[in-house]
């Protein structure tokens, strides 16, 4: 416990400093590669995408790295977000476990995201950057960087896969309430986009897609630079606030957490509140079970192979190391729009090969009555991602109950459902169902996998 007083919270519970697990490592990640030469990528291959300091970020080896005052007076607003014991959910389900959740949905645009939206557009700003372009799924990111670029005067461009940009017309308006430009992608504004709508014009679009237009139009402008939601290692990092405070807040509580358990897209909000956690057993504190939990109609971390991969479809990003179910492989149209990403954060995947953390897959069903059961215990209605996590927690408490063993559950609640409505709509009107994608999709995908020797 005394491990999270190194992280030096102020007098308000606010952490100084974001934590890089990069420092604690076993043995470093592999490098992220240049596509065409297949050398290892240097900071200056990024820099038409990002600021320098996010790339120096990206690289960092420190364990401890100051948060800006500027971002720090931002995250006032909502953080130390709050860690609950759901008392009440423990109750229903009759277990001996002991629950608690850290509630990352009291941001303004209602998950974890702004906790790096903020900081990317911050450091942008102090780059003298004037416009980022981006990608959105469900909207969640987009709402996020919208929101973060509102505050630092910068212009955002969010690429929005088309089904959503069709199917949650509130995400798109609360983009623009904030003053960003949503295009339903793939749009005629790119080549990458104008290439997939050449072959089909009704595409429904991928977040692969969406990737690809938002890099295109900053590799091409010198006033734009891109922004990432997930899976990259300074988003990671950002994250972290969320441990940082759950491990100072578990200890206020008199507890500490056995199981650490969070939902995994790209893998962003399940490294936040675990990555601190693994840190402190790196340095040789105590050991937990860290669970990561997905979708199984697009399970990169229990299906995906380890292998290096494009992050977007067009092929315009470095090469990364990652769990990937294939950067072509689109998966179908379930209701947790933030987890339908094709690859898994390297750093995560990396975790995953060491044998650090555990991973496992829930059809959707099963993970709206879970997210249904939790809102009727503790009132908060969660984001269809946040359920995948509640569905792993309901389980492993029920399994407590079966074996008699109290366990103490920590799990990062990330976001809330409320622009998500039309989703439990369907759920309650059985219309949801449990979707597989084609085994001859993903055999295909894998196989158009780059070849990179070891
Ligand atoms: C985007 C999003 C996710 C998935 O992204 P990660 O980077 O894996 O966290 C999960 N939950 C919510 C609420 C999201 O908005």
């Amino acid at each position: 416990m005394s491990d999270s007083i190194k992280y030096n919270l102020d007098e308000s519970r606010l952490p100084r400093f974001w934590y890089n697990i990069a420092a604690d490592l076993p043995t470093p990640a592999p490098p992220v590669l240049h596509p065409g030469t297949l050398a290892p990528v240097g900071p200056d291959d990024l820099a038409p995408l990002f600021p320098m300091s996010l790339i120096l970020q990206e690289v960092a080896a420190e364990r401890e790295i100051a948060i800006p005052e500027p971002v720090r007076d931002v995250y006032r607003q909502w953080r130390p977000s709050p860690l609950f014991r759901a008392r009440r959910l423990e109750r229903a389900l009759d277990t001996p476990a002991r629950i608690y959740y850290k509630w990352e949905g009291v941001s303004p645009a209602g998950s974890h995201k702004p906790n790096t939206a903020v900081p990317q557009a911050f450091y942008n700003r102090e780059a003298g950057v004037t416009n980022i372009s981006t990608e959105t799924g469900a909207g969640q990111w987009g709402s996020s960087l919208a929101f973060a670029g509102a505050l630092f005067g910068i212009n955002v461009t969010v690429y929005m896969v088309r089904v959503s940009y069709d199917q949650k017309p509130y995400r798109r308006a609360l983009m623009e309430t904030y003053g960003a430009r949503c295009v339903a992608s793939p749009s005629m504004e790119t080549a990458s986009g104008r290439a997939v709508l050449e072959r089909n014009a009704n595409h429904p679009g991928s977040l692969g897609i969406a990737i690809s237009e938002a890099v295109e139009v900053a590799a091409q402008r010198d006033d734009t630079k891109y922004a990432l939601g997930s899976v990259l290692n300074h988003v990671l990092l950002h994250q972290t606030v969320i441990g940082i405070e759950a491990m100072e807040q578990m200890a206020m509580a008199g507890d500490d957490p056995d199981i650490v358990v969070g939902c995994t897209g790209g893998g962003s909000n399940f490294a936040g509140i675990a990555f601190p956690f693994l840190g402190a057993q790196l340095r040789g504190g105590r050991k937990r079970r860290i669970v990561a939990v997905e979708p199984a109609a697009c399970p990169s971390l229990t299906r995906g192979r380890y292998a290096y991969d494009f992050g977007d479809t067009g092929h315009l990003t470095p090469l990364t190391k990652m769990h990937t179910l294939g950067s072509t492989f689109t998966p179908p149209g379930f209701h947790a729009g933030g987890l339908r990403y094709h690859g898994m954060a390297p750093l995560v995947s990396h975790l995953k090969e060491l044998g650090l953390i555990e991973a496992r897959a829930y059809q959707q069903l099963a993970v709206f009555e879970a997210g249904v059961q939790f809102a009727r215990a503790e009132g908060i209605l969660p984001a269809p991602e946040a359920n995948h996590a509640v569905r792993a927690v309901i389980d492993e408490a029920l399994e407590c109950k079966k074996q008699g063993t109290s366990r103490v559950i920590l799990f990062n609640l990330c976001g809330h459902g409320h622009f998500d409505m039309q989703a439990y709509i369907d759920y309650f009107a059985g219309k949801l169902k449990d979707l597989a994608y084609e085994e001859s999709e993903l055999a295909m995908a894998l196989a158009g996998l780059p070849s990179v020797p070891a």
